[in-house]
């Protein structure tokens, strides 16, 4: 004897008066917490998510409803009192992402033609597109248009497919139902198998005499202008969805989704990682060793920056709040970091030249002699005990 099976509205944690929509809702809650997908290894909540799922199911359904409203479990129990009766519940079948593919699609970005396709309504496949914008659109957000062909439901037969004044008729191998279930005896009892008729490619509907217009398929082609609006600091490969820009629905379901990447064009001086941006900004000899503002260009202009006397080349300096603005909040940017690079002056007029000679005599140095450098100092002889010390100062690390 099975376990006690809970009450399918207290599953849900619904009121027996509920209606289709709260019931779509609660189980959209509780199978998005407790989706296998979400919980990997963890029995418990995939347990629940079936308890979940097995009461939508129900529920979900007016027919079945009904039943259970009136005889509860027992309706659905093989050989029970309910009328036809439910079969048990195959949760590794294929059926599956017939009863809940919409919800399925909306909570992981499905939505794939690829999914079986059942009588009900069901959302278009999504379609992937792709623009190319600057590095600077990419840093202020933008706004694009996207020229691309759009799948609509043909005008002349409406969708179906059939020629004007005639009517697709429902296949005869599986009843209009879209599925066949193949009955099997094996060790465990009787396995229901659903796959999806292959005379109507699941639709239930047979096409005698086609569409001109369409070739049958019901859909036709538009060119379409879309408009694309590029929120700030989206980077390069990131995609933006555009609600019900993809392939028509089936059966009366919602479109699908039209997914853009972003392509970014590299930068001739900048170049981002994440938030943050990298220059490199060449300063003068004089301006190294003696201070003074430099021009540094950002991507909010340019902006002065004060050097500080005796700055080395490759002096690494921070402007705070002058990177990428972040995607979810335009206020908060990253930082952008600008490698100081010293010019040594490669063409001297004889003026600049006996300057440098005199500014070389003034310091103390000969440009005809070798300059004196103290030799490198030797390094110490480390000891057995160093060596030890510093293997367990790694491991510290
Ligand atoms: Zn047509
Ligand atoms: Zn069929």
């Amino acid at each position: 004897m099975a376990e006690s099976k809970r009450d399918y509205y207290e599953v849900l944690g619904i009121d027996r008066n509920a209606d289709e929509a709260t019931i779509k809702k609660a189980y959209r809650q509780l199978a998005k917490k407790y989706h296998p997908d979400m919980n990997p290894g963890d029995a418990e909540a995939e347990k629940k998510f079936k308890e979940a799922s097995e009461a939508y199911a129900i529920l979900s359904d007016a027919d079945k409803r009904r039943q259970y409203d009136q005889f509860g479990h027992a309706a659905f129990e093989q050989g029970g009192g309910g009328a036809g009766g439910f079969g048990g519940f195959d949760f590794n079948g294929a059926d599956m992402g017939d009863i809940f593919g919409d919800i399925f699609g909306d909570l992981f970005g499905g939505g794939s033609r690829s999914r079986r396709a059942n009588n009900g309504p069901m959302k278009g496949a999504n379609t992937r597109a792709s623009i190319r914008i600057t590095f600077m659109e990419a840093v202020n957000g933008c706004e694009k248009q996207l020229e691309l062909n759009l799948k609509d439901e043909c005008n002349t037969c409406h969708g179906t497919g059939a020629k004007p004044g005639t009517s697709p008729e429902t296949c005869p191998k599986c009843g209009g139902k879209g599925q066949v279930v193949y009955t099997q005896q094996s060790l465990f009892g009787t396995v229901r198998n659903v796959q999806t008729c292959p005379d109507c490619a699941g639709t239930g509907k047979i096409v005698k005499e086609k569409c001109t217009d369409c070739r049958g398929t019901g859909y036709i082609s538009n060119r379409k202008k879309i408009a694309v609006t590029v929120p700030a600091g989206i980077d390069d490969g990131q995609s933006i969805r555009i609600r019900d820009k993809g392939e028509p629905g089936v059966n009366g379901g919602p479109r699908g989704d039209l997914l853009v990447e972003v392509n970014v064009a590299r930068h001739p001086i900048f170049q981002r990682q994440d938030m943050n941006i990298f220059s490199t900004a060449p300063i003068s000899y004089a301006q190294a060793a003696l201070g003074g503002e430099v021009r540094i260009s950002t991507v909010d202009g340019d902006v002065l920056y004060d050097v500080k006397p005796g700055t080395q080349t490759d002096t690494k300096v921070r402007l705070k709040g002058k990177g990428v603005p972040s995607l979810r909040n335009k206020a908060i940017r990253g930082d952008h970091y600008v490698t100081l690079v010293v010019q040594v002056p490669t063409k001297l007029n004889e003026e600049a030249k006996e300057a440098l000679r005199r500014f070389d005599a003034a310091t103390g140095n000969s440009l005809n002699q070798p300059q004196t450098q103290a030799a490198p100092e030797k390094p110490k002889k480390k000891g057995f005990m160093d060596k030890l010390k510093e293997t367990f100062e790694d491991l510290d690390n």
